[in-house]
């Protein structure tokens, strides 16, 4: 079976003040020796089991604080390690402040085909609220270079539900990063998370606290306006651009029509990934499993020379955890039903657990369809069968998927 395979790269220019990512800031010193230990984990984990890779993510942290001659160390030492599917989705995760025109070119020149940009807002006292090191016009420019460098794959990453910001002024921050033509938009809401400056302050009453209910119409109006504008949603906080009929190749890569992010999909269709560097998470034969959070320590478990690795665990891996069958049962529902075009798949659930997703969850299955949150439809995108049903959202539970996602949880 293919394996995604996930880097996380833990470093950033500044901490953004509501950030809770293991990332550190004033460590790039630490850069070398980090891809050096990268390096290790890759030959160690890759030897000790042959796999093709479907998938390359990097994220953070800002994993544009690499130079282009790491990346070509890094990709070199997974081409001899693992299979690449032909077509494989090679993502970045880019801070816009950090991409220049010779840097995009040479990431393109080096296999990646896919950018993810932090844009967050297009307004400068919000990115200024949010303590981002750039500004829209980085964006513009970072945009220009990498199609100019030939990537066909572009996605930003945008918030929503700012303390004080109105629904004209998210309006205004989709509409422009539109003209941008993106093939792939991640929105998420703003959350104020427990042990950041944001949560403390917010505690504090230092920060207005977000309104829910602004919060919902920010995201309705949004997913009506991207649909609209030729967009399809595919997951809870995720749309993508329909490829077009002269792009075969990238519609072999999938079996979809659309830029769905390819590396995402393989964690909510809850199939198998491996996790490589400091904090990273991975689930692979039943495993889910993570590493050591902090950077100096990573770096000291993959230099000792009788380091060696019991696939998937790296010697960076501190904790793992054997996934049983009806936990496994309950995360492929939680996971799944994210996918709001796509659903649960019946006959998938049935092929991988041996048993009718309807015998196992009939109880908050019935529930959930009695308040209108469950529909079960045609899945066409089924692997297994053309006439295959799946469960889904329907269109008023996407804001409510946390409390349709907890009844599936024991
Ligand atoms: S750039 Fe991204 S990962 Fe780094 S601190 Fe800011 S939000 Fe977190």
């Amino acid at each position: 079976m293919s394996h995604a395979l996930y880097f996380h790269i833990p470093f950033c220019v500044h901490r953004c003040a509501y950030c809770d990512f293991n990332t550190y800031a004033g460590q790039d010193a630490l850069i070398p020796a980090y891809v050096d230990a990268l390096v290790r984990e890759i030959e160690l984990v890759g030897q000790s089991r042959p796999l093709t890779a479907k998938t390359i993510f990097f994220g953070g942290g800002t994993p544009s604080l690499l130079t282009v001659a790491q990346f070509e160390k890094i990709f070199t030492t997974i081409r001899a390690n693992f299979s690449l599917a032909p077509n494989a989705e090679i993502s970045l995760e880019a801070n816009p402040g950090t991409l220049t025109r010779d840097y995009v070119q040479g990431l393109h020149d080096v296999g990646f085909n896919r950018i993810s940009m932090g844009v967050q807002s297009t307004h400068p006292d919000e990115l200024r609220m949010l303590e981002r090191i750039h500004t829209y016009s980085d964006v513009v420019d970072a945009a220009l270079a990498a199609r100019k460098a030939g990537f066909e794959n572009l996605s930003f990453d945008l918030i929503y539900a700012l303390p004080e910001q109105t629904l004209a002024r998210w309006q205004a921050t989709v509409k422009l990063i539109l003209g941008l033509k993106p093939e792939h938009l991640s929105l998420y809401a703003l959350t104020l998370e427990h042990g950041t400056p944001f949560g403390r302050w917010a505690q504090q009453g230092l920060l207005p606290i977000p309104n829910p209910d602004l919060a919902a119409d920010m995201y309705e109006w949004a997913s009506d306006f991207l649909e609209e504008n030729g967009f399809q949603q595919y997951e809870i906080s995720n749309w993508a651009k329909k490829i077009p009929k002269n792009l075969t190749g990238l519609k072999d890569l999938s079996g979809f029509d659309a830029y769905e992010c390819q590396h995402n999909l393989q964690y909510w269709r809850n199939l198998p990934y491996l996790g490589f560097g400091a904090g990273a998470h991975g689930y692979a034969t039943g495993t889910r499993y993570s590493n050591v959070l902090r950077i100096q320590t990573y770096i000291d478990r993959l230099s000792k020379t009788s380091a060696k690795a019991n696939f998937p665990l790296s010697p960076a891996a501190v904790s793992k955890h054997l996934v049983e069958r009806e936990e496994a049962m309950q995360e492929h529902m939680m996971m799944g039903l994210r996918l709001t075009h796509e659903g649960v798949d019946a006959q998938i659930f049935k092929k991988r657990f041996g048993a009718d997703l309807i015998d196992v969850f009939r109880n908050e299955i019935d529930e959930l369809m009695k308040f209108g949150l469950l529909e079960w439809v045609e899945n066409e995108t089924s692997e297994v069968s053309k006439t295959s049903e799946a469960l889904r959202l329907t269109k008023k539970a996407r804001l409510l998927g946390n409390q349709v996602f907890s009844r599936f949880v024991g």
